[in-house]
């Protein structure tokens, strides 16, 4: 999927999480922003990728120890980071915008042929049976989909209170 649909989804899972916990403005944006960058954070393991191209060295690094949506797409990569969040004390609301952004990267990326190595490091890709080209209807139309979701969640209110008062 591109880069779009990853931060889309972020943006969406951060948004949510915002209205579940009744966060307020500082709390919500930075739900926001962290899970738009968890969303793209697996792909550091691709140079040319929006994340890739801020963190040049780490990107580099990671690329050559683990190779392209291997370690960074696994399963044991997100529990590492979880453990690493709890040893942080990272408060639950930004956890959840964490884990879910990195998941619904990974999720994303099984639905294309490529697959991923959820498994890592044993060297299976996995996929999901029905796959999308990468920057292809689907992807475009997912990101849409997710934009428009995120819009929603966060004016649901707002709108409705504003149509209150008129009507
Ligand atoms: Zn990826």
């Amino acid at each position: 999927m591109t880069g779009k649909t990853h931060s889309s989804a972020g943006l969406l899972i951060g948004a949510m999480v915002a209205t579940h916990f009744e966060l307020d403005l500082f709390e919500s944006v930075t739900a926001i922003v962290i899970a738009g960058i968890a969303s793209i954070f697996p792909d550091i393991c691709h140079t040319r990728s929006k994340i890739g191209q801020r963190l040049k060295i780490l990107s580099f690094i990671v690329k050559h120890l683990f190779g392209h949506r291997t370690f960074t797409h696994s399963l044991l990569f997100i529990i590492l980071s979880y453990y690493l969040l709890t040893l942080i004390q990272t408060p639950l609301y930004y956890m959840i915008s964490i884990i879910c952004g990195m998941l619904s990267h990974v999720i994303l990326d099984m639905l294309t042929p490529r697959g991923v190595r959820l498994l890592f490091p044993l060297p299976i890709r996995v996929r999901f049976p029905i796959h999308f080209r990468t920057g292809g209807l689907v992807d475009l139309s997912l990101a849409s989909t997710f934009t428009l979701l995120t819009v929603y969640i966060l004016f649901e209110t707002p709108i409705k209170r504003v149509l209150i008062t008129w009507i």
